[in-house]
């Protein structure tokens, strides 16, 4: 099936779904979202892009810049990230404390919170901004000078952040922060609230689907590297629900509270969907019905 056609199969897929689930309540900038937004784009390896719906709305990308600043890690010093940050599916809520102190501080992957805390802190190392760092590399990417972080989205995190605030905390009585804690939560929580579009996550995220190549041809990741942070977003990306992620959709992928989901699909592109009601899954749930419709009528899939 032409990709134009996979992609309408998905967003009627995807209709009965939106709107259904629950918004994120825990601060305000989410929680008045219109559940009633859809949006979807695919972006192929050769740039081209098609999309659906609310494919141009800019949303909250929230975790979903965890695979971002992972590979901004890996590409700076390989692969020493491990010694501090596992790659296991916790299976556990992505802001549990339980398995952080029951493992001496040394977090499962680095999609769950306690995770990407290291990543930013050791990316806050490598570039002495992180969230900026990260910010830059996204507008190139996109091809969008002024995606920006949402500076209230941002404060409301801070105001809202006591259990990110207690991760950290905890992360650093392991020893397992270079960083002062408000530090690091400041650039995490403006990572979080970085705002872009379906159409420039999924631009920007294309390096995934080519063995780590940026759009002007440079290599950021290897492709070991970038095969290796798939792998990762296919076992963990999808909160504690990965198995079922992938039973339905068969692609590597990162989701967010935002409702924005992700999904590489190695040499051919990237799919990004976006509704912001969530799921008992807890990533949107318009979004998983919409990757799988389209994972099942297009060919785009791994398996
Ligand atoms: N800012 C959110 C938090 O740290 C991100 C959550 C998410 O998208 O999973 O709780």
């Amino acid at each position: 099936m032409r990709i134009e056609d996979a992609l309408l199969r998905a967003q009627q897929a995807a209709e009965p779904e939106v709107g259904r689930g629950q918004l994120a309540t825990y601060i305000p900038s989410l929680a008045s979202v219109d559940p009633g937004q859809f949006g979807m784009a695919i972006a192929s390896c050769d740039g081209s892009v098609h999309v659906v719906g609310d494919a141009d709305v800019r949303f909250s990308v929230q975790s979903i810049t965890k695979v971002f600043t992972l590979a901004q890690v890996v590409a700076a010093e390989g692969e020493q990230i491990w010694t501090r940050v596992g790659r296991e599916p916790s299976g556990n809520p992505f802001n549990s404390f339980l398995q952080l102190d029951q493992e001496a501080g040394r977090p499962r992957n680095p999609f769950i919170n306690a995770g990407a805390l290291v990543v930013t802190d050791r990316l806050q190392s490598l570039t002495g901004d992180a969230s900026g760092a990260l910010r830059d590399l996204m507008r190139r990417e996109s091809g969008s000078d002024d995606v920006d972080i949402d500076a209230a989205v941002a404060r409301s995190e801070l105001e809202a952040g006591h259990r990110t605030f207690a991760m950290a905390h905890l992360l650093a009585s392991y020893g397992n922060l270079e960083h002062p804690v408000d530090e690091v939560i400041g650039q995490y929580v403006a990572q979080c609230s970085l705002a872009m579009s379906c159409r420039e996550l999924a631009l920007a995220g294309l390096f995934l689907a080519r063995d780590g190549v940026l759009s002007d041809g440079t290599q950021l990741l290897s492709p070991r590297e970038t095969k290796r942070i798939n792998a990762v977003m296919l076992t963990c990306g999808t909160y504690d629900s990965a198995g079922e992620f992938a039973y339905r959709v068969g692609l590597p992928a990162k989701s967010g509270v935002g409702g924005g989901i992700l999904a590489v699909i190695p040499d051919r592109g990237v799919a990004c969907v976006w509704s912001p009601a969530l799921g008992s899954s807890g990533s949107s749930a318009a979004g998983l019905a919409a990757l799988d419709a389209f994972t099942t009528y297009s060919d785009w899939t791994v398996f």
